[in-house]
């Protein structure tokens, strides 16, 4: 057997709505494909507006500018996280302070996130690991009391739910991931979602590159040109047509993620008894998007022996974050680097299992039998 850590799986559509983008002659960015796909998770989720973006990093740095991100200002961002939920705000100038995770999993321990707010703290960026919601009540009321916004890193949290309410949607706005690696995919692609009214019409500003263009083509202004910051940070209309046979597959697409990650626990969850490894816990207010299945072992040493192992056997698992308080940038940068306990146990021991659409029934099974003889 070889397996693969990811494939991306596509639907079969994306080549003819990339072909008739092109051939209808509409190419730039914001034509039908892109304001399909915008419609979509406006009405699907909730988002008072959605925009498309080049990627998630970039949907965060919309999210900093539109958060009025200064020199001086402090973010607050878990330690157990893709560099970008951190990098976007230190592009703004922002001072980072690195938040731990919960003993349970490797979202934001709100219990520990009292005591770093101070009265320069401007955001709190709770990232939805592996699509399973963040506290989301905690959270927003500590936020809502001292007056911080939050900005919801769901860059792997599409299609997931807290208590009922869609990811992204709890957050004064919210970014989400279209990367080849996650559930729906463009190749690079993001979603930049606005839940707070304030900071809808500045969005669309800072999409066009600082001009009120948006508004121009609806009619509401009698010209257009340069009024704030910006960039350009919408794709073309051939990204948001391969986008777009995607959402059209989403249900499709989850389901079948959701048997494989099913299939996975039931199949590992004796050795979790044993108290052998740990298995991915969905707290009862969370759903599960089936972004990604990964196991905790006891140590590092048992970690690297298992990779090992499984890659022996044709099986390409891999580890995931490493702790961002202690990457070169952040120690070259700070003096007075944090203590965090919990984000080091999953730096160390947490191991992610292939998890993709065309992952098939007995390659789980082989996955399983071997993690099993390894610890055996
Ligand atoms: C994938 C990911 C990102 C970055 O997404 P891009 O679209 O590649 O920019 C940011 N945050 C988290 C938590 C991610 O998993």
């Amino acid at each position: 057997m070889n397996i693969p850590f990811n494939r991306p799986f596509l639907t079969g559509k994306e080549a003819h709505y990339m072909y008739q983008a092109v051939y209808t002659g509409k190419l730039s960015g914001n034509g039908s494909f892109t304001k399909r796909c915008q419609n979509f998770f406006e009405k699907q989720y909730g988002f008072k507006k959605a925009l498309l973006t080049t990627s998630c990093t970039d949907a965060l740095e919309m999210c900093a500018i539109l958060s009025d991100v200064h020199p001086g200002d402090e973010v607050i961002v878990p330690s157990y996280t893709f560099v970008s939920s951190a990098l976007a705000f230190v592009r703004q100038g922002a001072k980072i302070v690195f938040a731990d995770s919960m003993a349970s999993n490797p979202n934001i321990d709100p219990e520990k996130l009292e005591s770093l707010i101070t009265p320069k703290t401007k955001v709190i960026v709770p990232v939805h690991y592996a699509g399973v919601a963040c506290n989301m009540d905690r959270i927003m009321e500590i936020a809502n009391r001292h007056n911080i916004l939050v900005v919801e890193d769901a860059a792997q949290a599409i299609d997931s739910y807290y208590k009922d309410r869609p990811l992204g949607s709890i957050g004064h706005m919210s970014a989400f991931s279209f990367h080849e690696t996650k559930n729906i995919i463009s190749g690079e692609g993001g979603l930049l979602a606005i839940n707070d009214e304030r900071f809808i019409r500045r969005s669309e500003i800072i999409w066009e590159k600082g001009t009120n263009r948006s508004e121009f083509f609806r009619g509401e202004v009698n010209k257009y040109g340069w009024v704030d910051t910006g960039s350009s940070f919408l794709p073309s209309e051939v990204i948001a047509a391969f986008l777009w046979a995607q959402l059209e597959n989403m249900e499709m697409i989850q389901n079948q993620r959701k048997a494989i990650w099913n299939k996975y626990y039931n199949g590992l969850s004796d050795l979790e008894k044993r108290e052998i490894i740990k298995l991915p816990d969905v707290p009862a207010y969370a759903t599960n998007n089936a972004h990604m299945f990964y196991i905790i072992c006891r140590s590092l040493e048992e970690r690297t022996a298992l990779i090992k192992f499984l890659k022996d056997n044709g099986i390409l698992s891999v580890f995931h974050y490493l702790s961002l308080h202690l990457s070169d940038y952040y120690t070259s940068h700070y003096n007075d680097i944090p203590n965090l306990p919990q984000c080091d146990r999953y730096a160390n021991c947490l191991v992610r299992l292939p998890m993709y659409y065309e992952l098939k029934n007995e390659e789980v099974q082989y996955i399983i039998d071997n993690i099993n003889l390894f610890f055996s």
